[in-house]
This record gives structure tokens, sequence and C-alpha cells, in this order.
């Protein structure tokens, strides 16, 4: 059921956003969903394929410059074109703005990991044709993208003709209105080679400044009754030619290989063309047989299944298709926001990735999580670096945007200043230690990032009347800027820096020589760890005592309130209609920031204060982000209400299939989509993984009849299933684990099932 999203629109609107809806990806290379042969005259199209990291520097140019704003950033670039290809019917060109349309129809599968487009066709001139287009972006070699096409005349046609090209010449999308699109700098790669040989085409290219190159090679094979082939040549683009004659059907397939510099050292083509002979003898079908088989492993751990609502079904898978799709696999790459199905945020990597989908692939894929932990670590040196540069003596500060590790933020008061993304990594390095108990990576990578990230808050915050204070840092909200004390960044420093004690202590006790070798290649003494704990002990936490919440910062309360209410609708997203500074002087939310405080860290506050919070930011509170519909679902769903949890998580599960932000052209919102499983997983299902060990507190929708889903937790498969009688635990892989429902401990036994009726517990 539901594993296929549909699509029949035509309108230019519908059609863009259905290029990021329909995009194709493995996590290294990413399609959007255009159409092989184009559009017609007055129809946008953001025709793009990227390789997740694959980028050019630009220069940002600042009217005025201070120390320390980054002087260059990193951009996505929209690489080779591989997808073009024209097909003449009798000299007819087939577009599906000309003639007439009997069947059109586009379909997304997610079980099986391909897209296609059924049509039934006939010319302006009555040529009638059927054609069947799929396409696939390999999760077996990464490095591929396959076109398929099958022309199957209906009424009699003498020549089919198919012109397939590669092009070189391409450019990134620009959008001067919007800031969250980028703004310049379209044209950043330029080709060094386009030839052909007896094998493949072949094109080569090269970024302006960074000098990484991409090389696409492409092969194509064509079955009809007698075809003759041509070619042609340009200097960017590489162009075939079959006119096929006297015809039945006609099957083009169009093998593309993607190489670049970052992977696959300096001999692009000639690796592009052993993986095209790897996989070239093969046809489309079989193919996809090894999809299949990647796809079904993957479901079989990461599938939410949901009985009663079909669209939210839909939702949720479509959701967990295209974090897969999107997340990088590879050292050298994260998940940008916007994945790698448009140019948004400029594949950009930001905290989405450990707030909202880290959590996702841990509980699911830690393979995947603990490569996303790896890139982090790789860019290290960076963040250390950064953080001498904005006047630290000591520690990691992790850019707010980057690819490299470089900041790759101008407007620093949103950017640079929000500190708390170094907490936040740290946050997914500890909850991942939780959930693998992974030793040797603790001792190898997450002790140094933990030490650092902690001396970071140390150099940053002061002792003043026995409390720490963290000054001029942004937290989560962007609405609220450059403030002391921000709740969010206060509490995720505190634990931050009260783990990293504990793991000095830990490996004081389970190894010491690893200890020591690590705090001298550190400099790290023990007057620093002592510090810290000083400084996590003492970390001031912003508390009103009148409103019984903690206020989000030491100024926020004091604000003029923004109405909500009275705003009128047009007026939203506010970023894209108020100055900052309007923003800034109100107490106004663009996403959540102490509810989401209280949600990463439940046991900082009792129950009363996380109430109370919500109940307060809730009424000021845009959502204009989209990371925060998803947090206000689960934490409604802690506090018990149920109804707003179902409404927010719903507005989560389908943002995207929607266009409820209105800019899903630019591609898909990623941390949203993580938030979809945060929703199901940590809202209904109550998840919190914490030293004390795995507990949920499933509470079922009313709206459904019942859900199920699995979850990865210290070498164990685990099956979650909420009825509206019971919850049921099953250990599908591993030993007995004891686990905490609703508060009590339970143990779910190996290979049993374990039913607590309703009222039980
Ligand atoms: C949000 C940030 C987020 C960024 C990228 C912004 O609109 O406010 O929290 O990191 O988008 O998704």
């Amino acid at each position: 059921m539901s594993w296929k999203l549909t699509k029949y629109e035509l309108d230019n609107d519908n059609l863009l956003t259905n290029e990021s809806l329909l995009s194709l990806g493995n996590g290294y290379l990413g399609v959007r969903g255009n159409f092989e042969e184009g559009y017609t005259d007055g129809f946008k199209s953001i025709r793009g394929t990227y390789i997740n990291a694959f980028h050019d520097e630009t220069e940002i140019s600042y009217g005025e410059k201070l120390y320390g704003f980054p002087e260059t950033q990193q951009k996505l670039l929209n690489v080779i074109d591989a997808q073009s290809v024209d097909i003449y019917v009798d000299d007819e060109r087939f577009s599906l703005f000309d003639g007439e349309l009997l069947a059109f129809e586009r379909n997304l599968h997610m079980d099986a990991g391909f897209a296609e487009r059924n049509v039934h066709w006939i010319s302006p001139k009555g040529k009638e044709v059927k054609i069947h287009f799929r396409r696939m972006v390999s999760f077996v070699t990464k490095e591929l993208f396959v076109l398929d096409i099958q022309i199957e005349p209906i009424t009699p046609v003498e020549r089919v003709k198919i012109v397939s090209t590669v092009n070189g010449d391409v450019s990134n999308y620009v959008d001067k209105e919007d800031p969250r699109v980028a703004s310049g700098h379209a044209k950043r790669l330029h080709v060094t080679e386009a030839r052909q040989d007896a094998a493949a085409s072949i094109v080569k290219a090269k970024t302006y400044v960074t000098g990484l190159e991409a090389a696409c090679v492409s092969s194509a094979t064509v079955q009809a009754e007698s075809c003759e082939y041509s070619s042609q040549l340009t200097d960017s683009v590489v162009e075939e030619t079959y006119v096929c004659q006297g015809v039945g059907a006609v099957h083009f397939t169009k093998f593309n290989i993607f190489t670049d510099t970052l992977r696959h050292g300096q001999d692009l083509i000639d690796e592009g063309k052993v993986l095209l002979h790897q996989v070239q003898d093969k046809n489309f079908d079989e193919l996809l047989e090894g999809q299949k088989a990647y796809l079904d492993n993957y479901w079989a751990v990461s599938d939410i299944e949901i009985e009663g609502d079909q669209r939210v079904q839909e939702g949720i898978r479509f959701n967990l298709y295209h974090l897969l799709q999107s997340v990088g696999k590879d050292p050298a790459s994260n998940i940008a926001a916007k994945g790698l199905s448009g140019e948004g945020y400029e594949g950009h990597y930001f905290w989405d990735t450990e707030i909202y989908m880290f959590p996702v692939f841990l509980m699911t894929n830690p393979v995947i999580a603990k490569n996303l932990l790896l890139h982090r670590y790789s860019i290290l040196g960076h963040a250390k670096e950064r953080a001498k540069e904005l006047g630290h003596e000591k520690g990691a500060l992790f850019p707010w945007r980057t690819i490299t590790g470089s900041e790759s933020s101008a407007f620093f008061p949103a950017g640079t200043a929000q500190y708390h993304i170094s907490a936040d990594i740290a946050y997914s390095y500890i909850q991942f230690y939780l959930a693998t108990k992974d030793e040797a990576f603790m001792k190898n990578y997450m002790a140094e990032v933990l030490f650092e990230t902690a001396r970071l808050w140390a150099d940053t915050g002061h002792m003043q009347n026995g409390q720490f204070r963290i000054d001029d840092v942004t937290g989560p909200d962007e609405y609220t800027c450059i403030v002391n004390n921000n709740y969010y960044t206060n509490v995720m420093a505190k634990h931050n820096l009260l783990w990293a004690v504990k793991i000095y202590r830990m490996l004081e006790q389970q190894d010491e020589d690893h200890l020591r070798q690590l705090a001298s290649r550190l400099e790290l003494t023990e007057n620093e760890v002592e510090a810290w704990k000083s400084a996590g002990e003492n970390m001031y936490l912003p508390y009103d005592e009148t409103l019984g919440i903690n206020a989000q910062d030491d100024s926020f309360l004091q604000k003029a309130r923004w109405d909500i209410k009275k705003t009128p609708r047009e007026k939203f997203p506010l970023l894209l209609h108020y100055h900052p500074l309007t923003l800034y002087r109100h107490q106004v939310l663009k996403q959540a920031d102490t509810v989401l405080a209280h949600f990463l860290l439940e046991d900082e506050q009792n129950l009363d204060t996380i109430k109370n919070s919500y109940d307060y930011y809730e009424e000021i509170t845009t959502h204009d982000s989209s990371l925060s519909s998803c947090v206000h679902s689960i934490m409604a769903s802690k506090l018990g209400y149920s109804e707003k949890a179902y409404s927010y998580f719903n507005e989560t599960a389908l943002l995207d299939l929607e266009n409820t932000h209105k800019n899903t052209k630019d591609g898909l919102h990623m941390a949203n989509m993580g938030g979809t499983w945060l929703g199901i997983v940590y809202g209904f299902a109550g998840l919190r993984l914490k030293e004390s060990g795995l507990s949920l507190s499933p509470v079922l929708p009313a709206e459904w009849n019942a859900f199920k889903f699995h979850l990865r937790y210290q070498a164990r498969v685990l099956k979650v299933q909420k009825t509206r009688e019971a919850t049921i635990y099953t250990l599908v892989e591993g030993e007995s684990l004891e686990i905490t429902h609703n508060g009590e401990a339970l143990v779910v036994e190996s290979g049993k099932e374990l039913v607590v009726p309703e009222d039980a517990v």
C-alpha cells in the first residue's frame, strides 16, 4: 500500500514543485525530476544534477566587512546534465505541451527506487505513440544514473529519432528575491573536455576556484529494427543521434556515470569507464533488482506502518525515502538542508543534521549515523581555527553552515552567532554512544569532540556571582538574535560540559594510557576539566518566577509581544516582510527554541515549567521555519495535548507534499522530513534515549487504528506496535532487553513478543 507517489499536473508551479518531489538520489548523486525533453516557452524549470559536497567557492561581498566575517562561501554546483533526450516521431518533436495527451502520469516508486512517466500522446499531425520513461539513481553503484525510454507506436510511424546529449554548459539557479536561494554566481563550472570515443560520450568540467573536477561518462543502447547512428560535438556538449526506421517499438537506455575528484582521485574518466563497464551489460530491469534488494533492507527496519490514515502513511514513507536519498554515505559528505533535491541553502549542512535527521539514522541505521559523525570529526580542524578567529583561546566552534568545514554564513546574527551548533554536535555524539555503546568510537572520536566543544563553552561564558553565563549568542529561533543566556544554548552547553567531564573520568578509569596521549595531544589539563565541571554545574538557566517558565533569554520577556493572530496571512513568513530589527524587538519566534530544549533535555525542568513554557511560547511561535512544527508535535504529545500533537504532526508529514511553505521547488525540507519520524517515534511513542536506557510511552492518535516501527538499539532490533488495545514489543534481533514502558521497567525476551495491554502498567 502507498509505496507510490503519483502526479499528473502540467502547470508551471506544480511542475517546479514536482521536480523536487520526484527527484532521485542516493546520498552521492541527486537528479531533479526534470523532463528529458524539456518544457515549452513560458515554463520555468530548475534543471539540476548534484554531487553531494561538490562545490565551488565564491566571494562574499559585504557593504561593510568587519573582522572575522568569512570572505568566501561554498556553493553546491549543478553539474553536467545527462538528463536530456529529445524524441522525434516522423520529424515531429515530442513535447507534452504540443499535440494531444490521451494519458499522462508520473510515479515515484519508493519501494523499488525509480521514477517513471507514462505518456500516451498524439502528435499535432496525428501520430499516436506510447512512451514509457523510467529513471534511477542507483543505491548499488552510487555513480550511476540511468534513463530508460520505451517508445511504442500505436499508429504507423516511419521513423523515430532520438537525440541524446551530455551537456557541460550548465549554471545554478538564481532568485534575487529570496534570501533562502542563492542570489548570484550562477555559472561556476567550465568544461575542460568534451569528446567521444568507442566506449562512451565524455564530458569533464572544472570549478572556477576550488579546482574540483567532475566527469560524466555516458553510453546508450538502442533496441529497434534498424537504426543509424551519428554524433556531434561542441566545446561543452556531446550529442548522439539515433534514427530508427521502419519501426515497431524502440527501446533506449542511457547509462551515465558521474565521478568527481573528492572521491575518485584524478583519473575521473578512466574510473568512470570502469564503472560503466560494470553496469552496462545489465538492462534497466536487472539493475532494478539490486535497487529493490537495497531498499527491502532499508524498509525492513526504517518503515513506519500506520493503519487508518492513507495520506499520512504516504507522507511518512515519502519523507523516509527522501532522507535515504539525501544522506551522504561517504566521509566527504553530510546531509544538506535540501538534500540533493534542489539548490536552496546552497547545499549547506546545518544543525538540521544533528537535531532533526541524525536521530532517525541513529535508531534505524547506525552505520549511516556514524558516517555523519565522522564527517563532523573530519572538520574539527576547521572548527578549531574558527574558534581562534572568533577570539577564543581554545575550543572548537563548528560553522553554522558549510560544506567543507569553513563558515559559509554571511549574516552572523543568525549564522555564526548560533554557537549552539557545537553543543548540538556534541549532543549527537552522546546519543550515538548511548544507542550503540561503541567504546572504540567514544575513545577515538567522541572524547576529542566533547573536549574541544567543552573548551569552547568554558571560553565563551564567564562566572558571575557563582553562575556561569553565556552572552551574545543566538539560539535556534532566528527572530531573536544576539542575546545573553539563551536557555537552549545554556542548557545544551551544560550537557556538553558535564558529559565532557564524564567521559574524561570514564577514560581515566578504563584506559588511562589513551587518555594521557589524547590529553597530551590536545594539551588538556586537569584544571580545565575542573573548570568544565564548575561551569556545567553552575550554568545559569533563565527562569521567570511569575510565569513559571524558562525565559528564552535574559531580555526576551521584557519585549513587546507580537500579535500573530492579527498579522495578515500574506505577511508570513515574517522574514520576507519585516526588517530583522523589527522582529528582534518583539516576542515572536520563527521556530521552537526553549520548547526544543525541553524536548532534548527534559530532565532539566519539572513538568509544570515545561508545560507553562509550551503554552507561553506556542502563542508567539510563527513556525515560519519548517524545523518547528515537529517539535511542537512532540512536546504536545508529552504534555497530553493530543489534538495539537496530531495537528502539528500533520503539518510536518505533508509539508512538502502539499508545498505548504511554498518553496518546495527549491528543494525538500529535509529536517522536517526527519521531524516526521521524530513526531511518531519520540512524539506519539514517547521514545527517550538516556543513560538509564530506552523508555517509551506510546499513545495512539485518535485518527489511527494502529502504528508500528522498529528501532535499532545496542545490537538489537526492537519492533514496537501500538494498537487500540495494547503495546506489543518484539525483539526481532539480539539479546533480551530491559526497557521502561510508561515509567515501569519491563524485560523483552529475545525473539519473543511482549504484549502490554492498554490498562496494564
Ligand atoms: C532555520 C534554521 C535552519 C535553516 C536550514 C532556517 O530557516 O531557521 O534553523 O537551520 O533554515 O534549514
